[in-house]
């Protein structure tokens, strides 16, 4: 690891000044996937930026039922919060499917957004990659490509992003509160993240010198019986190959809203509008989910190793479905 200096941030303006116009600063919370990363000289900053002790360990309701998390709140606090269990299980179920405990006790809800990809090729230094550097190449196009994008890649970077619960952010429509030298933003969730397009080295669209604040959860009913279900290689600690967050709005046997969200197949969380629309006024029946399966998958380009991602992508969609259709949430 190379020499850097350390400094603790005494509010979030200090954190912006420190770091605005010094593009090899960088900060750091729970440092759960930066300082691997510094460990193999993947990121070598020249000043490290602590937020660890600045106010925003907030967890409230907000005017309008929702709930606001501020950004320091760690993994375990906000998985185990007793009105996220019950109003908002998928992000709890989601949470708690990643990492292990310990990870989850000092990882932060502002540093799993940030966490970048797990491509075994990123983290090579004696490979190219052109989300380390621009222009070097992709060698997982042509190497061992099992656990990258099956959607949304693009001929610069097939890596897929590592988070869970990112994908349940993703269904719940989350909004993600920033700050920088030009003051707050709000930016949709959606929004956030980045396909690789032709800048892969960008995973999303914070400018520089900006800080995640908090992220807020809008009211929703539905999420109630929403689920997250992640199928992985082994039963812990384990990168998702596939994961599904969904959440259905039910009148009687209809459906009347629907969301769904895949982790493990792209670069970003992946909603599926298109499924979405089909399942509206649709009957929520395993025929009815097939369905909306293979619409969410029809644009899935996969590659050598991965195929099997499509398949796998269908079923744990119907499942989910089925899941929360006989009354889903932690059950
Ligand atoms: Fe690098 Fe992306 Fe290719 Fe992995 S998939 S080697 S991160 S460019």
């Amino acid at each position: 690891m190379k020499n850097f200096a350390y400094t603790r941030a005494t509010s979030t303006r200090d954190a912006i000044a420190q770091t605005t116009g010094n593009p090899s600063a960088m900060v750091i919370a729970g440092g759960t996937n930066l300082v691997d990363r510094m460990k193999v000289f993947l990121d070598q900053p020249s000043d490290l930026v602590d937020l660890s002790r600045l106010p925003l360990k907030q967890m409230e309701r907000t005017r309008s039922g929702g709930f606001k998390i501020g950004a320091l709140v760690t993994n375990t606090t906000l998985a185990d919060h007793p009105e996220i269990r019950r109003d908002y299980p998928l992000l709890s179920r989601a949470i708690l499917s990643g990492a292990s405990q310990q990870i989850r006790n000092v990882a932060t809800v502002g540093g799993n957004l940030l966490q970048r990809t797990r491509c075994p090729y990123y983290y090579d230094t004696a490979f190219g990659c052109n989300k380390r550097q621009a222009g070097t190449g992709c060698p997982a196009a042509t190497g061992v490509n099992r656990g990258h994008a099956i959607l949304g890649a693009s001929d610069q970077c097939i890596a897929t992003h590592p988070s869970d619960m990112c994908v349940a952010l993703a269904a719940l429509d989350a909004i993600v509160e920033v700050e920088g030298s030009r003051g707050t933003r709000q930016i949709p969730f959606a929004e956030f993240h980045r396909l690789p397009g032709d800048t892969p080295q960008r995973d999303t669209n914070l400018e520089p010198g900006e800080i995640i604040t908090s992220i807020t959860l809008p009211p929703l009913p539905a999420a109630k019986t929403g689920v997250y279900l992640k199928l992985r290689d082994r039963a812990s600690y384990a990168f998702a190959l596939v994961s599904v967050a969904a959440i259905l709005e039910l009148s009687g046997d209809e459906i009347r809203s629907a969301r769904l969200a895949l982790g493990g197949v792209a670069h970003k969380p992946w909603r599926s509008p298109e499924a979405e629309r089909f399942l509206v006024g649709k009957p929520a029946t395993p025929e009815t989910f097939t369905q909306a399966a293979a619409i969410a998958l029809q644009s899935a380009k996969p590659l050598t190793y991965n195929g099997f991602k499509v398949e796998l992508s269908k079923r744990i969609i119907q499942r989910a479905l089925a899941v929360v259709a006989k009354g889903g949430g932690l059950a």
